[in-house]
């Protein structure tokens, strides 16, 4: 079989966000399990960079568009991934209008692609549609405590309505939905300076700058490696299930934890306090009995491994942009 011909067997997946953090490492993965994918992204917050190793495969498309406009694929389409979204607390506050577009139509537009092309439709939520959560840890079946009116809620409340028209969509027109409750996530990939807690303080490390800490450090958060998740959304769209799936994992760390984990491996370095921002959760720790007991799905990256490898992302990151041309 020549290469095209094969490429006519393969099935096909759509990832929007595709040139994202996370976006970049299911492309990778789709790939490498036999799939052609098309990437859809208008880099407000991914980066080119992020697949640019991938644009000599002949089943890697990259296509720069904004999927809050309408969409079409032609041939044939397997399953649609809805990743496009900014994730960090930095880009969707100064990205609010943007971000609840790309939640709201985009998603509308990802589902009406897979219901004309009878594909799955995968929807990355977030462990943010618990909000301040007043049950510890969140299980799926927690309705969550959110401000609907308060900076955090162009994310929050635009997820909330993201699950809602994906699940609309499976009840209304049998599109053969799945919703994944994605918390903190991290690795090699991620930008320098995207205001999330890892990159902060592993940055903040390799150029000798004290380390910001929000609050008095005592706020918890569980963090999952990035590979972890992408074995569990491979899991979830091969699963028969509509109702959502946290993924994270369950170690769960407060700040001043983190930074503790971090000088053990680069050495100390000074703390800053300033103030915590509004609405930031006290605790987030995710229940995965759910993807446990059904999907046979647990992280198995250590948090101290998993910082050395994005460790090494980052110094390679900084070291590329100081380097002259
Ligand atoms: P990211 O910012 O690196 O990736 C998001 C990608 O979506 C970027 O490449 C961006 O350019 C693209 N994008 C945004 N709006 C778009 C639009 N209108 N049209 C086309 N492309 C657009 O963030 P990430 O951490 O990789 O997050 C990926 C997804 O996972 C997001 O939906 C996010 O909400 C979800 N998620 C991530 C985490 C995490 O900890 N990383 C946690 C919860 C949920
Ligand atoms: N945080 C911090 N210093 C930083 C960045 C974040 O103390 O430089 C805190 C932040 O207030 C929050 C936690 O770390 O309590 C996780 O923040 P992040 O932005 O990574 O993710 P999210 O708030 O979305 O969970």
């Amino acid at each position: 079989m020549t290469p095209s011909q094969l490429s006519l067997v393969l099935p096909r997946v759509v990832i929007t966000g595709g040139a994202g953090f996370v976006g970049a490492s299911l492309c990778e993965r789709f790939l490498a399990d036999g799939w052609q994918v098309l990437a859809i992204d208008n880099l407000c917050t991914g980066r080119h960079s992020n697949i640019a190793h991938l644009l000599d495969n002949p089943n890697f498309e990259l296509r720069i568009a904004d999927v809050t406009e309408p969409f079409s694929v032609a041939g044939p389409v397997a399953a649609v991934l809805h990743f496009a979204s900014p994730a960090s607390p930095l880009d969707y506050m100064a990205m609010p209008i943007q971000t609840l577009k790309t939640c709201a139509h985009g998603t509308f537009n990802g589902l009406e692609v897979a219901r004309e092309k009878n594909a799955k439709f995968l929807m990355a939520s977030t462990s943010e549609i618990y909000g301040d959560p007043l049950e510890h840890p969140q299980r799926e079946d927690y309705w969550g405590n959110v401000s609907s009116t308060g900076p955090r809620s162009v994310y929050d409340e635009a997820k909330r309505y993201s699950e809602a028209a994906t699940m609309a969509y499976q009840r209304t027109y049998g599109v053969d939905t799945r919703i994944i409750r994605i918390f903190n996530t991290y690795g090699p990939r991620m930008k320098p300076r995207d205001g999330r807690v890892i990159t902060a303080f592993l940055v903040q490390s390799l150029l000798g700058e004290p380390f910001t800490v929000f609050g008095d450090g005592r706020q918890t958060r569980s963090f999952c490696y990035v590979d972890d998740l992408v074995d569990g959304v491979v899991k979830v769209l091969h699963s028969g299930d509509h109702l959502p799936y946290n993924l994270g994992n369950p170690v769960e760390v407060t700040i001043l934890e983190l930074i503790d984990q971090v000088q053990q491996l680069v050495g100390p370095q000074q703390v800053t306090f300033l103030p915590l921002p509004q609405d930031d959760p006290t605790r987030r720790q995710p229940d995965i009995s759910r993807a446990r007991s059904h999907l046979g799905w647990e992280p198995k990256i250590s948090l101290q491994k998993g910082l050395v490898r994005t460790l090494a992302g980052l110094r390679a990151t900084l070291a590329a942009a100081a380097s002259p041309r």
